[in-house]
């Protein structure tokens, strides 16, 4: 089962591909991880990289399609996998279509007011990826590894702004791109609800065979 998740950044992609991937048995390949790791190098790619999520912007395509390519061709990818935060550009998307088959891209919908109110508060465990928020984790340390958790540079407010814009301009326009393949739903609720329509939705999408 090859599936994308498409959503604004702050939508609740990273938290259901990570129910996804546990049930279903498939990699989460987060393009926003996969550059948080480059970053930590020390080369100079790191260094562009490093500044263009700073302010928000995107990395550019030949460099994104590049990594996907490498990632889905190992071996954990064979039975499938899970796309979180790409394509995020229709020359993603196109160049996508040369790689792979995607059985379908679920949207992720939630109003821009919410998406900045979770951003805001979000916290991740810079170890293991976990992500947290404010409110329900006063300790401000990772319940699964112990590691104090930061605020992504990119969460704070002057950014998250700029990155809804770059969604607006660039990302959603993906959402005609797969119209024929796209199963919708609201983030407005819990994770748990969130995942509820989208876990029913896979499983009969995997009965397919897909
Ligand atoms: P995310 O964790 O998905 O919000 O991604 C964090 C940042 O990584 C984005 O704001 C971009 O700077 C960069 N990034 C992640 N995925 C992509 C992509 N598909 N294309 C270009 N840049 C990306």
């Amino acid at each position: 089962m090859r599936i994308i998740l498409l959503g604004a950044p702050g939508s609740g992609k990273g938290t259901l591909a990570k129910k996804i991937s546990r049930d279903f048995d498939i990699p989460q390949i987060s393009t926003g991880d996969l550059f948080r790791a480059i970053v930590k190098e020390d080369s100079p790619l790191a260094e562009k990289v490093k500044s263009i999520m700073t302010s928000g912007g995107l990395v550019p395509d030949e460099t994104t399609v590049e990594l996907v390519k490498e990632r889905i061709s190992k071996p954990d990818c064979k039975k499938g996998f899970i796309l979180d935060g790409f394509p995020r550009t229709i020359a993603q998307a196109e160049a996508l279509e040369k790689i792979s088959q995607i059985d379908s891209v679920v949207l992720v919908e939630l109003a821009n007011e919410i998406i900045i109110d979770r951003l805001s508060s979000r916290r991740t465990c810079p170890n293991c990826g976990e992500i947290y928020s404010v409110q329900d984790n006063p300790e401000n340390a990772c319940k699964k590894c112990l590691t104090p958790l930061i605020q992504r540079d990119d969460d704070k407010p002057e950014t998250i702004k700029h990155r809804l814009e770059v969604y607006e301009a660039n990302t959603s326009p993906l959402i005609n791109f797969y119209s024929d393949r796209l199963f919708k739903v609201s983030s407005a609720g819990s994770p748990d609800q969130t995942y509820m329509p989208v876990k029913a939705f896979l499983e009969k999408l995997e009965a397919k065979g897909e």
